[in-house]
């Protein structure tokens, strides 16, 4: 006998109904290939992504089937997240920073039936069409151009799809959503499936007001992108909300971001560390009288930004609060849906220094609600969260991966009582709070001990003629392994090796963990994410 609550299934078409009910004037705003300015309403947005539910089923997509995106951030892409699930598909998210031999395996692994993809994305769908057949390519009219002959128009689709006749496929709450491979940096790329259940568990967790805090009354500009990890995602917590949203489209160069910044001022941003670097030298070298965009910008005070993906410096956080805006750090991964901490003034900072919240901000931050989170040691003991002790993170929750789209549950990814191993090293401190150390093929071993590349990166980009640090290990004879720093200087300015070990002795480095040697680069090169890419670094440098 049933004696407690209702069992209604857990559902992501709930938040499309509701957007349709309650935010119809919220606003959807795209930026175009040609740098102009497309605004939906959400009535709109509702009455579309339908029409492709509609569209799609009128095409024969059955329960599970994946329709491949391959879409910058924007209107229609949004209406593929709601839309594809709605009519019972799983939207898989096609990265395309990847190379066209990689997005074709990964199309041919999943088995995509039907491709959505922009316009100005062609020339790329044409370099991997050879590696997997999809039955019907979407186009998306993006530019505003033709469709071209043989594709299937994406304007003209919704236009002859019936929305007011659309009707949900049924489903379960577990049943898939959406899905996005991981990026492969440590092996083949694997797939992970979100469910309706994951995705609104995620969701309802990310707007606390303890977390992102995403009210209705908030303008979101999700710079991350939505072809990787769900957008952090943002697109299914604003639409919960009604939130304003506005997308970059394909211009991410800092000065197309502030353009876009200050037509549309957004309370809530979201993007990678590397991003907000550029964006923020960019916007201070404006300030100074005589530069050719000065009084060009203006950043909006009392904005919320969320970073991570990679460790976020405290030079960088205070850089931004210098302009009155807080970054909040995150953790996260594919497989982790993807917000796994975040870093905010818990109960236990009431009353803590200005200096003491730099410093936590500049911190992985604590678990979410629902996520579960332990270090484990070299021997697969429990580490203490004492800040100091160090192991490898495992986590568990309900908006975890549980197991990789035809790859299973293998040894090295789960353990045996079924946590997830993240491949992250890290430690916990007595509050909670989590310090990302490095990521496991990242650690420097010097003479058997430690050294985490990330503290001395983050010191580093502390120096006022350092743009971008990025440190590597390379093989010593002696030591087993040193730190190199690779340094970007900003423009005009010089960084020199003693100026610079000064700055870690005096941050509290001890001797043998400086770097053992500095390069001087011109940038730090990036993953298909944006994150510094320190392999191609060790392939230019270990030797
Ligand atoms: P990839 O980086 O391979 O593209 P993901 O996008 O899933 O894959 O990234 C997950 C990884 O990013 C984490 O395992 C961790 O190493 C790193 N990461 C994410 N957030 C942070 C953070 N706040 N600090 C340090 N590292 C982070």
């Amino acid at each position: 006998m049933q004696t407690t609550m209702m069992k209604v299934p857990l559902s992501l078409n709930h938040l499309l109904e509701r957007a349709g009910r309650l935010f119809h004037g919220s606003q959807i705003v795209s930026r175009l290939p040609d740098k102009s300015l497309k605004r939906h309403s959400y009535a709109e947005f509702y009455r579309r992504t339908r029409a492709l539910g509609a569209a799609l089923q009128a095409l024969g997509l059955r329960q599970g089937e994946r329709v491949a995106t391959l879409c910058w951030n924007h209107h229609a892409h949004l209406e593929g997240y709601f839309g594809i699930p709605a009519a019972g598909g799983v939207m898989h998210t096609l990265n395309l920073r990847l190379s066209p031999e990689e997005i074709g395996w990964i199309a041919a692994d999943a088995q995509d039936r039907f491709l959505l993809v922009d316009d100005v994305l062609l020339p790329l769908y044409e370099k991997f069409k050879h590696l997997h057949a999809f039955e019907q390519v979407i186009v998306v009219p993006f530019s505003g151009a033709p469709v071209p002959p043989g594709f299937t128009d994406y304007e003209a689709l919704l236009a002859g799809a019936d929305a007011d006749a659309f009707v949900y496929a049924p489903h379960q709450e577990d049943d898939p959503v959406a899905m996005c491979y991981t990026s492969g940096t440590t092996g083949r790329p694997k797939g992970v499936v979100y469910s309706h259940r994951s995705t609104v568990l995620h969701s309802l967790v990310g707007c606390l007001p303890d977390f992102t805090a995403v009210r209705g009354i908030d303008v979101v500009l999700p710079v991350t992108p939505m072809f990787h990890a769900n957008s952090w995602g943002m697109p299914y917590i604003a639409v919960m909300m009604g939130a304003k949203l506005v997308f970059p489209g394909p211009h991410l160069h800092p000065d197309d971001l502030l353009d876009l910044i200050t037509a549309e001022p957004p309370t809530l941003s979201l993007g990678v560390p590397t991003i907000w670097m550029t964006l923020i030298q960019a916007y201070d070298a404006s300030l100074k009288a005589g530069s050719p965009n000065h009084g060009r910008w203006k950043l909006p005070e009392g904005m919320r930004s969320m970073v991570g993906g990679a460790a976020v410096p405290e030079s960088l956080i205070r850089a931004f609060a210098a302009h009155g805006i807080w970054i909040l750090q995150g953790w996260g991964m594919t497989e982790t849906s993807p917000v796994g901490t975040l870093s905010y003034p818990t109960a236990a900072l009431r009353g803590a220094s200005e200096d003491e919240r730099f410093r936590r901000a500049a911190m992985a931050g604590v678990p979410a609600p629902l996520v579960e989170l332990r270090l484990r040691g070299d021997a697969g003991q429990d580490q203490p969260w004492d800040g100091q002790s160090v192991g490898e993170l495992q986590v568990r929750g309900p908006f975890i991966t549980g197991s990789y789209f035809q790859v299973g549950s293998p040894d090295d990814k789960f353990t045996p009582d079924g946590w997830l191993r993240t491949g992250d090293v890290a430690t916990v401190d007595e509050l909670g709070f989590m310090r990302i150390a490095d990521r496991t093929k990242d650690l420097i071993k010097s003479g058997g001990e430690w050294i985490s590349s990330v503290d001395l990166e983050n010191a580093l980009m502390a120096h006022s003629a350092v743009a971008e640090a990025a440190v590597i290990a390379i093989p010593d004879d002696k030591w087993g392994e040193r730190p190199l720093a690779c340094v970007v200087p900003k423009p005009g300015e010089q960084a020199t090796p003693e100026a610079l070990n000064q700055l870690l002795l005096s941050k509290g480095f001890a001797k043998w963990q400086l770097p053992e040697r500095y390069e001087f680069i011109d940038a730090v090169p990036r993953t298909s994410t944006g994150k510094f890419w320190k392999l191609k670094l060790r392939e230019r440098f270990s030797s």
